[in-house]
This record gives structure tokens, C-alpha cells and sequence, in this order.
């Protein structure tokens, strides 16, 4: 499916700060206040979509919630199986299976990427698989889900310039980038 041809609202992307601005100028976005925010993500949530903001752990200046059935990134990484291969989350789920009732609704309507099964009776997470989106958490009628830090979790990015020069680093073309700044 195309990206934005699913059933899924479609205007549920936050954008702020200096970013936000220019779209607006350009009529491309609107402004809304906190509230109506706070509301765009309560509703994204109920439709099984994915928050996901910059990978830093300064201010946010994007959240998309993304489509599972259509997002690039999203399907990408679930339908390739590499599902750590963008910016990994430091979080998985977790089942507390005493207090599991076996209802199945995680692993049948919420994981977007097929990370839980009932394979053992109680909900059981592959973490491998999981994106630690949450989605289980919030929709686990029995609240017996959680999310915890990842073992050997990689320490986010102080800001978002950091995040650039450790991608560039990362891909070796920190010098080649260094070398057109000082030229321009
Ligand atoms: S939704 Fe909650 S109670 Fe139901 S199977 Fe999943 S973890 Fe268990
Ligand atoms: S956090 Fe829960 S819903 Fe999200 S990918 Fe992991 S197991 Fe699936």
C-alpha cells in the first residue's frame, strides 16, 4: 500500500519550534495549541499508530505517529526483518504472565510489527522483534505489560547536532562534511 492511502487519519504529525514556522509560512501545516496535541496523540495511539521523534534526548522538534500498514520506515524494517536497523529504541516490552488473562488482544490487535505471540498460553515478546513502541502497554486491558530499558541500550544523543555528527561519523563522511562547511 502507498504511504497515506490507508484508513488512518492523516493529520497526525507534530512539528515544532523553527520547523513548525517555516511549514507554516508556507501552507503547509497550521498551528494548534498543547491541547489539541495532546489530543492528536491520544487519537493516533487508539489507532495503532507508532510514535516516533528525533533520536535525541534534548526537546522534540518532530512526532510522527506512523502508519503501520503503509509508513516507509515502519513497514520497511518489519517486512525486510530488520527491525533495529533505524534508530533502535532503547525499550522493550515486557508480559508480567502471572497477571496475563491469555485474552490474545496484544498479539492480535496492537504489536504493529508481530512481536508477540500466545504460543506458551500467556502473552510471550520476541525481543528481537519488538520496536518498543508501546502500543501493548497502553492497550493491555489487564495493564500487565510494560516497557523496559534494553540491556546494553546505546546512550542517546545529547541533541539533535550531536545525532548529525554521529551518523556522519558513523558512515565515514564526517571529514568530507567538515570540508564543504569550511568551503561555504
Ligand atoms: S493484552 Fe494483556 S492480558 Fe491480553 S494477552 Fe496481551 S498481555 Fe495478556
Ligand atoms: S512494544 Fe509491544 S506493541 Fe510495540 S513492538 Fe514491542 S511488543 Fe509490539
Amino acid at each position: 500500500m502507498s504511504v497515506g492511502k490507508c484508513d488512518h487519519e492523516k493529520e497526525v504529525r507534530l512539528i515544532f519550534d523553527g520547523a513548525a514556522e517555516y511549514l507554516v509560512e508556507r501552507g503547509y501545516a497550521h498551528h494548534i495549541g498543547v491541547g489539541e496535541g495532546l489530543s492528536v496523540l491520544e487519537r493516533a495511539e487508539r489507532d495503532g499508530l507508532v510514535h516516533t521523534s528525533n533520536n535525541s534526548a534534548d526537546r522534540a522538534s518532530v512526532v510522527c505517529n506512523c502508519f503501520p500498514c503503509c509508513c516507509t520506515v515502519l513497514r520497511g524494517m518489519t517486512e525486510l526483518k530488520h527491525p533495529h536497523a533505524f534508530a533502535p529504541s532503547r525499550f522493550e516490552a515486557r508480559v508480567d504472565s502471572v497477571d496475563c488473562r491469555r485474552c490474545a488482544i496484544c498479539a492480535d490487535e496492537l504489536c504493529p510489527v508481530g512481536a508477540i505471540s500466545m504460543d506458551s498460553g500467556a502473552a510471550v515478546v520476541n525481543p528481537d522483534n519488538c520496536i518498543g513502541c508501546g502500543l501493548c502497554v497502553t492497550g493491555c486491558p489487564e495493564e500487565t505489560t510494560s516497557l523496559a530499558k534494553r540491556a546494553g541500550a546505546e546512550t542517546v544523543p545529547a541533541n539533535i547536532q550531536e545525532l548529525g555528527v554521529k551518523v556522519l561519523q558513523e558512515k565515514g563522511k564526517f571529514e568530507d562534511y567538515m570540508k564543504l562547511m569550511q568551503r561555504s
